[in-house]
């Protein structure tokens, strides 16, 4: 029978893309624009409401033209 007591450590996903839910800031890492899912991004026409998992691939940050790969995760 599945009773296993296990108590892993299941929140442990250090820069792992999971950890980005539907509203999760990031933050770019050059020029510390942030991108708020709840605001979208205008200058890319993103409506708001948009996760940062669901920007296009093309993406950059609207400020410094950094790449997204290079965004962080933002922790209030
Ligand atoms: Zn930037």
């Amino acid at each position: 029978m599945s009773n296993s007591t296990h108590n892993g450590f299941e929140g442990s996903f250090l820069g792992d893309a999971s950890r980005i839910d539907n509203h999760t800031k990031m933050e770019c890492k050059i020029c510390w624009y942030v991108y708020d899912p709840a605001q979208g991004d205008a200058q890319w026409q993103i409506p708001a409401g948009t996760p940062f998992s669901a920007l296009p691939a093309h993406w950059r940050c609207p400020n410094c033209d950094g790449d997204s790969e290079q965004f962080m995760v933002l922790i209030d």
